[in-house]
């Protein structure tokens, strides 16, 4: 099970069929929300329960910044800090 971010937990509605996830970025503890498309909500729900996919298979409709703050817990302002090019 990825490691994710602080105090994370998920939410699945299922009118919309669409998985949200709350948390806090590992580093500056702010809020963070990722919307999980309908389209990926089947194949996330397998990843969430430990199944062995790569979360790239399971969101690929998930834009690539939601997946890393799902993986890593930072949040993209943080990643950009961390790694960016000074943009
Ligand atoms: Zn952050």
């Amino acid at each position: 099970m990825a490691i994710g971010m602080n105090q994370q937990f998920i939410k699945f509605e299922p009118r919309t069929q669409k998985f949200t996830v709350l948390g806090k970025c590992r580093y500056c503890e702010e809020p963070q929300q990722i919307d999980i498309p309908a389209e990926d909500a089947r194949t996330f729900g397998d990843w969430w329960e430990g199944e062995d996919i790569c979360i790239q298979d399971a969101t690929p409709n998930t834009p690539a910044e939601q997946r890393e703050l799902l993986i890593s817990g930072i949040c993209p302002k943080c990643w950009g800090a961390m790694f960016g090019g000074g943009q």
